[in-house]
């Protein structure tokens, strides 16, 4: 059996999620466990809620579920939306197809709006789809594409028409302004692998005073236990002054989770972004410098994953792994076979990683055959 203690030496990350932990972030995670009620708890706790609902710009408490980001799309389109109800889902890639997914296991009706590779989702085209129907769904940034949304144009749609806005922010919230109430958005789920910094295990939603008033009024009860809203609701209003949260929290995680958004907020959410915005142009500019184009189209381009579309996406991988101990992404459909991308999250979103990727593949372009790999079957 594996021993934990002993793995071999693995590249630093550098893929589309998640990012490696910051120093004191690892120290805080590697503590011994704490309670997960009592006065330290719930000050740890709600300190932590606070400073998620500032950097989602969410005056209501975000919910902090033991899980993935994919638990909190999953708690957060079961309690906005009732079965039987349609959505209108942008079909922007591999995760906005994991949004219809999850509605159509929620038991409701899903429109897909096609949206063409290398292009941002057409609002026109929503709004004409979502004629009798409950609410869109929509990705903000798609990791599969690097391709960030223009989701307060869709949220300003929804608000015309009175649909529900619910949007997949994984790979926005920390990386890019995410205002849940200015942008008039209903539901955002995240997750604390990667705008956040933090260590895989927790998803993350935030609702709008209107998107919790959409869940108060509805009729059919949520098809879940654990991924209902209203459950994490009555915790942290009944118990909160001992165990604000319906089930054992995993005290490490929030205790790096912590730390990572401590540091976020010292800086101000807008340095932050501006930082990783930054950093991301200028590894796209490198990039196209050295022939590979992006993409997303132009104004469109997220900060937290890079996606440029290569012909040898597999053999720049394992060029990057082997000679400069890096780990990047290929692409995910559509771009699988067809791209590379590259995440910049967590410790290693600093220029000299950005530099090293940057002479890693430009020296991998001089080295390795120029025949175009086979398409992906
Ligand atoms: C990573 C990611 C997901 C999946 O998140 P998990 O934390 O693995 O559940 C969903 N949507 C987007 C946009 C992502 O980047």
């Amino acid at each position: 059996m594996i021993d934990p203690r002993k793995l071999p030496d693995t590249p630093e990350l550098m893929i589309a999620g998640p990012g490696e932990l910051h120093e004191e972030d690892l120290e805080a995670l590697g503590r011994q466990v704490i309670a997960h009620y009592g006065d330290l708890w719930v000050q740890l706790h709600g300190d932590t809620l606070e400073a998620l609902g500032r950097v989602m710009g969410a005056s209501e408490p975000p919910y902090l579920m033991p899980g993935t980001g994919t638990t909190c799309l999953d708690a957060g389109i079961g309690s906005l939306f009732e079965p039987g109800q349609r959505v209108v889902v942008a079909d922007t890639g591999f995760f906005g197809n994991r949004l219809a997914e999850v509605a159509e296991a929620h038991g409701l009706e899903v429109t897909r709006v096609p949206v063409p590779v290398g292009e941002v989702v057409d609002v026109g085209a929503l709004e004409e789809a979502a004629s009798g129907a409950a609410g869109v769904l929509s990705v903000h940034v798609e990791t599969a594409t690097g391709i960030r949304h223009p989701i307060e144009d869709v949220a300003a749609m929804c608000r015309r028409r009175g649909l529900a806005c619910f949007v997949d922010g994984i790979a926005s919230v920390g990386g890019e302004r995410v205002e849940v109430d200015a942008m008039g958005l209903h539901g955002v789920a995240t997750a604390s692998q990667k705008g956040l910094d933090a260590p895989p295990g927790f998803g993350i939603l935030a609702l709008s005073p209107e998107g919790k008033q959409r869940v108060a009024e509805r009729s059919a009860p949520v098809g879940s236990w654990y991924l209902d809203t209203r459950r994490w609701d009555f915790y942290r209003d009944e118990w909160g002054s001992w165990h604000p949260s319906p089930v054992t929290m995993p005290s490490n995680l929030t205790l790096a989770l912590c730390s990572s958004l401590r540091r976020i907020l010292e800086q101000g959410i807008d340095a932050w972004v501006a930082r990783r915005a930054r950093l991301a142009a200028r590894l796209r500019a490198g990039l196209c410098e050295l022939g590979l184009a992006p993409v997303a189209p132009d104004g469109h381009a997220a900060n937290l994953v890079v996606a440029m579309w290569s012909d040898r996406p597999a053999a720049l991988q394992r060029y990057l792994a082997q000679e400069c101990n890096i780990m990047i992404s290929g692409g995910l459909a559509p771009t699988m076979g067809r791209a590379i991308r590259i995440g910049l999250m967590g410790r290693t979103a600093t220029d000299e990683m950005v530099d090293r990727v940057l002479e890693g593949i430009e020296a991998a372009l001089k080295v390795l055959p120029t025949a175009p790999e086979a398409p992906p079957a």
